[in-house]
Order: structure tokens, then sequence, then C-alpha cells
């Protein structure tokens, strides 16, 4: 009999571990299950999707599930998991069995903030919820929009909507904008670009509570003022969706607890993406690291084991950028190091963290080519010593053989 697969949600991660498990297996039957009612897409193109109106980077292929044989189940929620009868118990009312189960369920919103059930506040997590906010930029209804928020969703939402005409007030609790991964340089110069293109960024802002009577139409501040605008959106954060396992005995926390092959607390369940705790192949933390690469190679990591591969998750990495802002900025790794090299590079900017002559982490802002070579110098934790002044100029990382020869000459 065929071994029955079933994922439970349609993300990155889990579209990724269905390719790479169809790469060797067309025989296992696979269920897959998603909230949302579309096929599957890629949440990081959406805001090229609503500025563009083309959805080319968006949809995985409207006939994905039809190439990769899925039985793929928009709009169907898992409920519960039951690891003891092998089942995955469904939102209406009926149940599926296992041989092998995927959580793949992602994250959602977390706005730890009063008020914030009121019906009117809008978020970008998912496609259905950005469709609800466009929706309402595009008949009209939101000419002033207040963003909660200014990490990287709350950043890409202020540039779509001051593309779209909309006129954006912005706050952010802390100092600078996406603190949890830009240095204050580079965040100094995400904020003067935010601001040039209208966007109102306000830092040391700090939201108290949503407020409304029946509808939420402003935002109560913790000096007291109150903020109001005709749509107001929340960024404040995401949480993994784990409501589905009170009660599995699958381990959680924060995030699904895993081992190293991604296999959960539980014989034949896996999961990945957003809603699992990783370690960091940098520091060895824990936590969840929600983005997009991770979740891919997490996805291909669960698919080999589920194939019999023994295969080991080698820790997520830390990295973000912003697309959108009119000069590309990117940040890997850590923002801290016992040496700090910094250098104008054609009209942007380098910064690169070492420590003991090996790179924790780097910055750039503009020309953004030498990414790829530093991203591997990081990852295989390389003695950069002999080449140290040289990643600076310019030209360093655009020709990976070049660099390729530089790193392992003796
Ligand atoms: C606007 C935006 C921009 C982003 N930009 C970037 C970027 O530039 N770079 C980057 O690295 N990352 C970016 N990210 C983050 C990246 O999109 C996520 O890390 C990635 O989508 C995680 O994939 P996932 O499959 O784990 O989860 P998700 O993409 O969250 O998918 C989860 C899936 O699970 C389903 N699901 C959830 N609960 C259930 C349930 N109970 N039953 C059934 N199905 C369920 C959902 O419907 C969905 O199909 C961005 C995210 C957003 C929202």
């Amino acid at each position: 009999m065929n071994t029955r697969i079933v994922f439970i949600g349609a993300g990155p991660a889990g579209v990724s571990a269905v390719e790479t498990l169809r790469l060797h297996d067309r025989h296992s039957s696979v269920i897959m299950l998603s909230t949302e009612p579309y096929p599957p897409y890629s949440p990081p193109a959406m805001v090229d999707h609503f500025i563009t109106g083309s959805g080319a980077h968006l949809w995985r292929g409207t006939d994905w599930p039809i190439h990769m044989e899925v039985d793929y189940r928009p709009g169907v929620v898992a409920a519960a998991v039951r690891p003891e009868s092998h089942q995955v118990q469904l939102g209406n009312g009926q149940a599926i069995e296992y041989d092998q189960l995927v959580i793949a369920t992602g994250s959602r919103l977390h706005a730890p903030l009063e008020g914030v059930d009121l019906p009117g506040i809008y978020n970008f997590k998912s496609l259905s919820a950005a469709e609800a906010l466009i929706g309402r930029v595009k008949s009209g209804q939101a000419r002033t929009a207040l963003i909660v928020g200014a990490g990287f969703i709350g950043m890409e939402i202020a540039l779509l909507l001051c593309e779209l005409g909309v006129k954006v007030v912005q706050i952010e609790m802390l100092d600078q904008v996406m603190p949890a991964m830009l240095d204050a340089h580079t965040a100094a110069f995400a904020l003067q670009a935010m601001r040039q293109r209208g966007v109102d960024v306000r830092l040391n802002t700090k939201a108290q509570a949503f407020v409304g009577n029946g509808d939420a139409t402003g935002v109560q501040l913790e000096s007291g003022e109150v903020l109001e605008a005709d749509i107001l959106i929340a960024a404040t954060g995401v949480r993994p969706n784990l409501d589905f396992l009170a009660g599995s005995e699958i381990a959680h926390r924060w995030g699904v607890t895993v081992d190293d092959r991604l296999r959960t607390s539980i014989p034949d369940i896996y999961a990945a993406g957003d809603c699992i705790e990783t370690s960091d192949r940098l520091t060895g933390d824990i936590y969840v690291h929600a983005i997009l690469p991770n979740a891919i190679e997490q996805g291909k990591v669960v698919a080999l084991n589920l194939l019999g591969y023994d295969t080991v998750y080698e820790g997520a990495e830390r990295m973000n950028s912003l697309k959108h802002l009119g000069l590309p900025i990117i940040a890997v790794g850590l923002k801290q190091g016992d040496e700090v090299l910094r250098a104008r590079v054609d009209g942007g900017w380098r910064t690169l963290y070492l420590q003991e002559n090996r790179l924790l982490g780097f910055q750039l802002i503009g020309d953004i080519r030498a990414a790829g070579a530093l991203r591997t110098l990081l990852n295989r934790h390389e003695d950069i010593r002999r080449i140290k002044d040289r990643m600076l100029e310019p030209t360093f990382g655009q020709g990976s053989l070049v660099w390729q020869a530089i790193v392992s000459y003796p």
C-alpha cells in the first residue's frame, strides 16, 4: 500500500518539501491543507504583486497540485492532531489519516496590544489579509494609514501604500527602523530613504492600544496621545501557528520543538518553516528564524528524511533584505564583533562584522552584489585575515571563481 503523507500548510516550507519529495518519489499519496483559499504562493512577492498587478512571482503555478500529484485542499483547516490514531482532525469535522505528517503552518501576526481584536485592524501576514487591506485602499476608503511597527514587513507595507498614493504614518517604539536586523548606521540610511519616499516615520513612539467605538479608529500612544487614520495596520511581529497542537503531546514552546533531522517529539511527525524553533548556525541559539531561505531549506531537509536519507539540518541563518526602498539593503548574520570594517562602496555602504578574523555578519547598502560571496565566507567560518583589506573593495565577490581562488589559496 502507498504511504500517505499529509502536509499541514502550503507556504514555502510545505511547497519546498513536496517538490523535493517528488524529485524522488511519485508513489506516495500526498495531501496538503491550507487555510488560504488560493493555490500556493510566495508571501515575499505580495508587495510586488500589488504594485505591478502581476502574479508572475507570486504563484507557484495554479496547476502546481496537478504537476506535483498532490491532493490540494485550500480553505481546509487542521484543528487538531491525534498521533495515537495517526489522524488530523479538520475544522469541518472530518478526519484524515496519515502515515507521516509534516507540520508547516508558518506564522501569523503577533500584536500584544490592547484592542487588537476590534474590527478594522489590518495586517499583511497572508494573501487573504493583504487582499482585505489593499481592497480597502483601492475602493478609495483609505487615504491615510497608520502602521504600528517598523520591522521589515511594516516597512514593506509602508512603501507599498505610499506607492498606491496613501499618506502613511509609521510608528516604532525603538530608536531605529528594523531593529532586529539592521545596525544603527544602515537603519539611519533606511530611515532617510523612507522619509524621502514620503513615509512619516516616528521613532521612540510606543503604541499602547487600538481604540474605537465599534470599529478601531486610532492608536493610543504611551504618551496618551491618540493618532487616527482611515486604515490601521498592525506590523508588530509574528508568532507560529500552533493553536491546533493543544493537547497533542507534540512538544512545543514558542515554536514546535524539533531535533537536528527536523523530527518532532512524536515519531512520523516532522516540522519545518516559520512554525519551528531551530538552532542558529552561527551562535547555536534556539529560536524561531522566520525567513524564506530557512523555510525552503528546512522543507528540503524534511523531505529527504521522509525519503529515508538521514539528513542533518545545519541550522538557520539570520538574514533580511529591503527591496522597495529605491536602493537595496541586505543584512546577514550578527551586527557585532571585535572588529568592524566599513567603507563607502559605489555610493552605498559595506559594513563587515568580524570576530577573531572570521566574518560574523555584514550589511550592504546599494551595491549588494558581494552578498553571495560574503554569505559563503560567513557560513564556512573561513579565516579571512589574508583577504580582509580586499573585502571592502567594490569588486570583491563579483566573480565567484576569483574569490573562491583567493579563499582556498593556502
Ligand atoms: C509581506 C511579507 C514579506 C516577506 N518578505 C520576506 C523577504 O523579503 N525575505 C525573507 O526571507 N522572508 C520574507 N518573508 C517571510 C517569509 O514569507 C516566511 O518566512 C515564509 O513564508 C515562511 O514559510 P512557511 O511555509 O513556514 O509559512 P507560511 O508562509 O506562513 O505558510 C503557512 C501555511 O500554513 C497554512 N496553515 C496555517 N495554519 C494552518 C492550519 N491550522 N491548517 C491548515 N493550514 C494551515 C497557511 O494557510 C499557509 O498555507 C516575508 C513575509 C511577509 C508576510
